[in-house]
């Protein structure tokens, strides 16, 4: 619709992409277009640019697609997180206090576990393990200065004795019972190794939640001890006189929680448990309230699942709040909880460039009826003009009939190849017309919103769903997407974005919207020389492990960056990332035997004439050069 368009600015970027809403005042928009990253320090908040880190990582030989790290929001998170719980215990007079762990299969890369560890001792902060390996990073990693090692997860004797041997190292290290069996595993091992175990019960709650990952609550999840099974270990303990080891009552329901009413409800069921395992007679002073505090991806805090009806305070308010009613007459315990996804959420953006796109656009040239058309295609053009008439739906919708036809007959071999693209130009022309008409209205159409996405653009992202962001993928997990660049121009294009995997799942396709989820991006028509760079946000939490291999695209270079309090930068980390022989390698194959199979057979071209040495050197260089290369689009 011709409309005027009013001056666009970098406000109206921010409103458009929710860069406020999701970005827990971390993401904001500069005067010039520019995405920035805004750090709090002591003394004020530091704002950079990204396209400026995007150079700086560039002129150091960092290639997009780019995993960006923000050490300062890691170290943001965990301060917010400890300074909540810190608050809300001052606030109620709580006796007891808090202390977190960062569970390591949210993130386990090693900078990210340095750098919570680092960044945590004022807090002593903790880890999580739920796994040898990650008991074995756990305990080498963290000072034994009496922050925790709680050990979820099936434990057999390996596991168990490694966890015991922190423990005589002076690490404040916890087994969580998730299955009877363990209980007499543990007890024999520490019989033998001669150290005490700490342990604590995982209860499954009957509190039910919503959200993508609500089986892990309720009677019937997997994890954790139901009632009789508890009961039955209180048992096993007295019988063994070793109940005083019995210190921790745990519960976890899942990951990203939306509302808070339910956090409440099952912390509150979690503190009976505790209260009756005291009863019981066992000492207990630990109550481990586990992760599920959420991330407000859509940044419209409500109740969907990929947001949350809460702020973090609030969050550590309930808790404190519910656990000092429960339990504070008695000896109040130390609160603990294991969030995983809001520590490092926020920390990790994905930075990937448009190496091309496809519109769907009419050729205004290819519109003029010709003399020895076939009647359906004279009618189709009929129709275009009646588009602008009375009845705009129902022509569009005769004009798909007849477009139907035409492709029959072009099977039947009845129609051209040149003609059956004047069909198509035809229907994208009645599609874009038909939008137009409609546009801003408020009562149009049903199948015009489909309409328009199917008149959308596709843009061809430099970047591997499957390998970095598997969620998105898998379960629909929706993470904000923005250019970094040029949001003090109107983004006059709608568009998706496929991946460079041959997989038609290889795309974003949902996007964040103001209320709604929307199924295109507003995005930038592509200026020649210019790359177009977006980011995806908020991708820290479960993503790069969890990413795999198709068509072999590999790990993208990885750059952490720290920003300083006089708004520079230093960059602390590159890594690059796969190429194209390290894949190679992880599939089994060896390198020089491909490279040799390919001698062989320039050997014998060279031998039956088909090609001059020279060729085969340079054939020869150019599988050595591939093999050399990143796995991604270079251009
Ligand atoms: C995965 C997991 C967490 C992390 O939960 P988030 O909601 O992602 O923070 C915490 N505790 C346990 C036992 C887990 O399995």
């Amino acid at each position: 619709m011709p409309s005027i368009p009013k001056n666009w600015t970098p406000d109206d970027s921010a409103e458009l992409y929710g860069i406020r809403r999701w970005g827990n005042g971390y993401f904001d928009v500069d005067p010039d277009g520019a995405l920035t990253v805004r750090v709090p320090f002591d003394g004020g908040d530091v704002r950079v640019a990204l396209p400026a880190i995007l150079d700086g990582l560039r002129r150091r030989g960092l290639r997009l697609p780019l995993l960006l790290r923000i050490e300062n929001l890691l170290d943001a998170q965990i301060a917010r997180l400890n300074k909540a719980f810190h608050q809300a215990i001052r606030e109620r007079g709580y006796g007891g206090s808090y202390q977190g762990v960062f569970p390591i299969k949210v993130n386990q890369q090693r900078q990210v576990i340095e750098e919570i560890t680092r960044f945590g001792t004022p807090w002593r902060h903790g880890l999580e393990a739920g796994s040898k390996a990650e008991l074995a990073i756990a305990m080498a990693s963290l000072p034994a200065d009496g922050r925790l090692i709680v050990c979820n997860g099936y434990k057999d004797r390996t596991f168990i004795e490694l966890g015991l041997e922190a423990r005589r190292l002076g690490h404040n290290c916890v087994f969580v019972l998730e299955t009877p069996g363990e209980l007499d595993l543990i007890l024999d091992c520490s019989d033998r190794l001669g150290v005490t175990p700490v342990l604590g019960i995982r209860a499954k709650l009957s509190t039910r939640v919503d959200g993508h990952w609500n089986l892990t609550s309720g009677e019937r999840s997997i994890f954790g001890l139901s009632i009789s099974q508890i009961v039955g270990v209180v048992d096993r303990l007295k019988q063994a006189g070793r109940l005083e080891t019995l210190r921790l009552l745990h519960c976890h329901l899942g990951s990203q929680i939306p509302v808070l009413d339910q956090i409440g409800q099952a912390a509150q069921e979690a503190c009976r448990f505790y209260r009756e395992l005291r009863q019981e007679g066992a000492p207990m002073g630990m109550i481990d309230f586990g992760g599920g505090l959420a991330v407000d991806y859509l940044g419209d805090r409500s109740q969907n699942s990929q947001s949350r009806d809460y702020s973090l305070r609030q969050y550590a308010d309930r808790l404190v709040a519910t656990v000092q009613r429960q339990l504070a007459d008695d000896d109040p315990p130390l609160i603990i909880t294991e969030s995983g996804r809001p520590t490092v959420a926020y920390y990790s953006l994905l930075l990937f460039d448009i190496f091309d796109v496809t519109r769907f656009e009419a050729e205004p040239d290819q519109l003029r009826p010709a003399a020895d058309d076939p009647d359906e295609l004279r009618r189709m053009h009929d129709l275009l003009a009646a588009l602008d008439g009375e009845d705009p739906a129902t022509a569009y919708r005769q004009i798909v009939e007849l477009r139907d036809r035409l492709h029959q007959a072009f099977t039947r071999g009845e129609l051209s190849l040149r003609r059956r693209a004047r069909v198509q130009n035809l229907l994208l022309a009645a599609g874009h017309r038909l939008v137009a008409r409609f546009g801003g209205m408020d009562r149009r159409p049903k199948e015009l919103d489909r309409l328009r996405d199917e008149l959308a653009d596709i843009c061809y992202g430099n970047l591997s769903v499957f390998q970095s962001l598997p969620d998105h993928w898998a379960i629909g997990q929706l993470f904000p997407v923005a250019p970094i660049h040029r949001l003090d121009e109107r983004p006059d294009r709608e568009a998706i974005i496929a991946d460079i995997t041959c997989d038609s799942d290889g795309r974003i396709s949902h996007f964040i919207g103001d209320g709604a989820t929307r199924s295109t991006l507003p995005v930038h028509a592509l200026k020649t020389g210019e790359d177009y760079v977006l980011g995806v946000f908020l991708v820290g939490a479960y993503q790069e492990t969890l990413g795999d291999l198709h068509n072999l695209f590999g790990d993208t270079d990885v750059a952490s960056v720290r920003i300083d309090p006089d708004g520079g930068f230093q960059v602390t980390r590159e890594d690059r990332g796969d190429r194209v022989e390290d894949i190679l390698q992880l599939m089994q194959y060896r390198v020089e035997d491909l490279r040799d199979r390919l001698r062989r057979q320039a050997e014998q071209a060279v031998g039956e004439g088909r090609i001059s040495l020279t060729d085969r050197q340079a054939i020869l260089a150019r599988f050595d050069r591939c093999l050399q290369e990143t796995t991604y689009f270079c251009s």
